[in-house]
C-alpha cells in the first residue's frame, strides 16, 4: 500500500491524521504490523451453530428445584424450535447440584429428535457411566483456568481435574462418544480476577490434545469486553484451530452480545471458518450477576447481521414460546429484550 510520507507523519498527530485523511489508517496499521482485519472486519460467518445451555446452565442455578416434567417439556419445545444442540443436564453428584439430581429421568424423558444433539456434563468417570447408561450420546467435561475457582467449583486442582477428564475421554473414545471441553473463567475469575490469555491458551491446548473435539471458552462471570475477548482468542487460536472453538458468554455487564460478535468476526476472518456461540435460554432464569445471553436476543441480532437465519432451521417464534413457557413456570418476567419488545407490540 505504499508508505506514508515521513513529513506527514511527523507533522501531525495520529488522531489528527486519521481525522483529516481517514484512508491513512489502514496504511499506518500495516506499517505497524497490525492486521487491519482484526480491527475493521465487519463480516460474519454465514452459519453459526447455537448451543442452547439453558436447561443445564440456567436451571442448575435456580434456588427452587424445577420439576422434572417442566425440564422435559422445555427441552422438547427447544427441540421443536430447531436448535441443533441442546445441553440437557449434568451428571454431577446430586449432593453438589441437587437442582439436576433428576438427570437420568430428564435424559430418558425427552423426545430426542434425530438431528438434534443433547450433550450432558460429566465431571468424572462415574458421571460418564451414569450418563451413558441414561442414553447420552455426547458428553462434556469442564475445567477452569483459575486454580481457586477449580477448587471451589469442582473440588480439585486443575491438574487433578485433567486426570479425571483424561479418564472420561479415554472411556468415551472407546465408545465413540464425542467429548467437548469447557473452560471456565476464561476472561475473569470471581476469586483471582483477570486471567492471563496465555493460561487460557495453554489449558485449551491441553484439552484439545487430550481429545476434546470442541473447546468452549466461558466468560463465566460475564466480565469480558470485546477487547479482552479479542486478546484471549488471538492467543487461543494459535494453539487450537478456530473451527474447534466456541464461546460461552454471560451478560453480567451487558457485554455478551458484543463479545460474541467479536468472536464471530475472528472466526470468519482469521481462518475462513466458523466459530460457535454458546449461550443460554431465552428467558430470565437468574436474577444474579451471572446472567447469560438470551437466545432470542442472539438470534434476533443474528438475523440482523445475517449470520443466522439462512436456512439454519431455528424458529425465533418457537424459541420465544419456549421462553414464555419457562418464565411462566418460574413465575418470572422475561429479561430478553427481544421478547419484551415483542410483548409490547402484541399489546
Ligand atoms: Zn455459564
Amino acid at each position: 500500500m505504499g508508505n506514508v510520507p515521513d513529513t506527514v507523519k511527523h507533522c501531525l498527530s495520529y488522531e489528527q491524521l486519521v481525522q483529516d485523511y481517514p484512508w491513512l489508517r489502514r496504511w499506518l496499521l500495516e506499517e505497524k504490523g497490525v492486521s487491519h482485519n482484526t480491527c475493521t472486519r465487519q463480516e460474519y460467518p454465514k452459519f453459526v451453530k447455537v448451543v442452547e445451555v439453558g436447561p443445564r446452565d440456567g436451571l442448575q442455578n435456580e434456588k427452587e428445584i424445577v420439576p422434572t416434567g417442566v425440564k422435559i417439556h422445555l427441552i422438547d419445545m427447544l427441540s421443536e424450535a430447531g436448535l441443533p444442540v441442546i445441553e440437557a443436564t449434568s451428571f454431577v453428584s446430586s449432593k453438589w447440584v441437587p437442582q439436576l439430581a433428576d438427570h437420568t429421568d430428564v435424559l430418558r424423558g425427552i423426545q430426542k429428535k434425530p438431528h438434534v444433539r443433547y450433550p450432558v456434563l460429566t465431571p468424572n468417570i462415574q458421571g460418564f457411566h451414569n450418563a451413558v447408561a441414561a442414553g447420552a450420546a455426547e458428553v462434556a467435561v469442564f475445567a477452569s483456568v483459575s486454580e481457586t475457582f477449580s477448587k471451589k467449583n469442582i473440588n480439585c486442582s486443575i491438574d487433578e481435574s485433567m486426570l479425571r477428564f483424561q479418564e472420561v475421554i479415554n472411556a468415551a473414545k472407546e465408545q465413540k462418544i464425542p467429548v467437548r471441553g469447557y473452560i471456565s473463567c476464561a476472561l475473569g475469575c470471581p476469586y483471582e480476577g483477570q486471567m492471563e490469555p496465555s493460561k487460557v491458551a495453554e489449558l485449551a491446548k491441553r484439552l484439545y490434545g487430550m481429545g476434546c473435539y470442541e473447546i468452549s471458552l466461558g466468560d463465566t462471570i460475564g466480565v469480558g469486553t470485546p477487547g479482552s475477548m479479542l486478546k484471549m482468542l488471538q492467543k487461543v487460536m494459535k494453539e487450537v484451530p478456530v473451527n474447534a472453538l466456541a464461546v460461552h458468554c454471560h451478560d453480567t455487564y451487558g457485554q455478551a452480545l458484543p463479545n460474541i460478535l467479536t468472536a464471530l468476526q475472528q472466526g470468519r476472518g482469521a481462518f475462513g471458518n466458523l466459530i460457535q456461540a454458546f449461550h443460554k435460554l431465552p428467558t430470565e432464569i437468574k436474577k444474579d450477576l451471572s446472567n447469560l445471553i438470551k437466545t432470542e436476543d442472539l438470534r434476533y441480532t443474528g438475523l440482523i447481521y445475517g449470520f443466522l437465519g439462512r436456512g439454519d432451521g431455528v424458529n425465533l417464534a418457537k424459541v420465544m414460546e419456549a421462553g414464555d413457557f419457562i418464565c411462566y413456570a418460574l413465575q418470572r418476567k422475561t429479561n430478553s429484550k427481544v421478547a419484551q419488545a415483542k410483548y409490547k407490540t402484541v399489546l
